[in-house]
């Protein structure tokens, strides 16, 4: 038996002991019985009230004997070892604090009903959040649609892009990311500095395109007058004039390319006019149907009568780019198809299939880059430029849609955009949907 309870186990054999003492002194067996039960209870009472107050009060641990000795050590135990686990816990989250506070990102918790918890010192410089706004909630804060949107669409892949409510021409880039139990945080970056730049850069291509653009002209204009008098020129003059055609219409397409780029890059969303896609792929197949080299076939399957909300001559671009690439990429008698068909999850794709060269793996998630181009090794079969799957993702990009590649080498590749079911105007729909889209 345990020293503690042997320790007990003798008080009590000490007051019994001295109960039926005084039962045999007085006869009052009885009498003498029920004052030794009273004496251990009051010994019992007067423990648990000590431990109460040392409990309430704290202080020194209080003498005790008995099994009393060891419930107040064992109590004693667990208050300091509950104690140094808060301290740690605390020195923990004054450090966390104290990063997050020195972080240059804004940093703001947000409760399960978007009510602000804490933020951090950028916060304040970047939101213009004050010390009283905990507790309120961050969309009566931040007013703007654009964030309210984003906010309760709870998406934590993407970010947005808004204007400081607290910087002068500041630009903020905004994510949220959940965490534990309805918490999120949400963090903003000042890329204020990063969209100057990329708009000195694109301002720049703009202004070098355009400056390029006059000689250009001229000089194509001489080289053609030239080229078209080529009979009387010596044969090695003849062979120079076609290069120099070659090369002055490539450089026009790069330039074309690079401020057709310029003009989608702005960020904002395509203008919501109606485009018929029927009519617009018809007379796409036909032009391509002019251009398509060799004997290969081009196939055009509509099995959707959903009409697109967006701008046309942008749409025209990638649709065209995608069916010439096709084209371009198949063999001799290849066969390309192109689809307008529904989305299983809602939407509608656009499709471009061919049994052509294809891409390897690796080069399919750079294939959208500026100037990426796959060297195939063969001379004549890529003599593009680059710019257009760049084109294409950028028209995507501002009819919310997005553009899937899937490719296996030497069998074909299959270029698919797919739209989002609001960009879509279906035949049921009323033309009020276009007004108020
Ligand atoms: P380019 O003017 O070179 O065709 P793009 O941006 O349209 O520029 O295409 C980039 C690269 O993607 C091309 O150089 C080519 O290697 C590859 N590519 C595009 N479409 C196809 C296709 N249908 N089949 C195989 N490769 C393709």
């Amino acid at each position: 038996m345990d020293s503690p309870w042997r320790a007990e186990l003798y008080w009590l054999a000490l007051i019994a002991f001295v109960g039926l003492f005084a039962g045999k002194v007085t006869g009052l067996y009885f009498g003498s019985f029920f004052l030794s039960v009273l004496a251990y209870l009051v010994r019992h009472l007067f423990y648990i009230n000590q431990l109460v107050i040392w409990l309430r009060i704290g202080g020194k641990l209080p003498q005790s004997s008995g099994v009393w000795e060891e419930i107040y050590y064992l109590i004693y135990r667990l208050r300091r070892r509950n104690k140094s686990r808060k301290k740690r816990l605390l020195t923990m989250l004054e450090r966390f604090r104290t990063a997050t506070a020195a972080l240059p990102d804004a940093t703001v918790v947000l409760g399960s009903r978007d009510e602000i918890n804490w933020f951090n010192e950028a916060a304040e410089r970047f939101l213009g959040l004050r010390k009283g706004d905990v507790g309120q909630q961050i969309g009566n804060l931040l007013r703007n649609p654009k964030f309210a949107e984003f906010l309760k669409a709870n998406i934590y892949d993407a970010t947005i892009n808004i204007s400081s409510p607290a910087i002068v021409k500041g630009q903020l880039e905004i994510r949220i990311v959940p965490y534990g139990e309805n918490l999120r945080l949400l963090i903003a970056q000042d890329v204020t500095q990063i969209r100057f730049m990329e708009k000195v850069r694109s301002d720049f291509v703009s202004n070098v395109s355009h400056e390029l653009r006059t000689p250009l002209t001229v000089l194509r204009g001489y080289v053609e007058t030239l080229g078209d008098s080529d009979q009387d020129l010596p044969t090695h003059y003849q062979k120079a004039f076609r290069r120099m055609e070659e090369q002055t219409s490539r450089m026009q397409k790069l330039i074309d390319g690079l401020l057709a780029l310029t003009k989608l890059e702005s960020g904002a969303l395509a203008p919501s006019k109606r485009v018929n896609v029927t009519l617009l792929l018809y007379s796409i197949r036909d032009e391509a149907r002019q251009l398509a080299p060799g004997g290969r076939t081009l196939n055009l399957c509509i099995e959707t009568r959903a009409d697109l909300l967006g701008a046309e001559p942008e749409l025209r671009s990638a649709f065209s780019n995608l069916v010439l690439n096709a084209l371009k990429y198949a063999p001799e008698d290849g066969a390309v198809s192109i689809r307008w068909r529904d989305d299983t999850g809602g939407g509608a794709v656009f499709e471009v299939e061919d049994n052509g060269i294809g891409i390897a793996e690796e080069h399919i998630p750079r294939l959208t880059e500026r100037f990426y181009r796959v060297d195939t090794g063969k001379s004549g079969v890529n003599n593009g430029i680059g710019l257009g799957l760049s084109i294409v993702k950028h028209v995507m990009t501002r009819h919310e849609g997005e553009l899937k590649i899937s490719s296996a080498l030497g069998k074909g590749s299959c270029f698919s955009c797919k739209f989002p079911e609001k960009r879509l105007l279906r035949s049921d729909k009323s033309a009020d949907n276009l007004e108020n889209y």
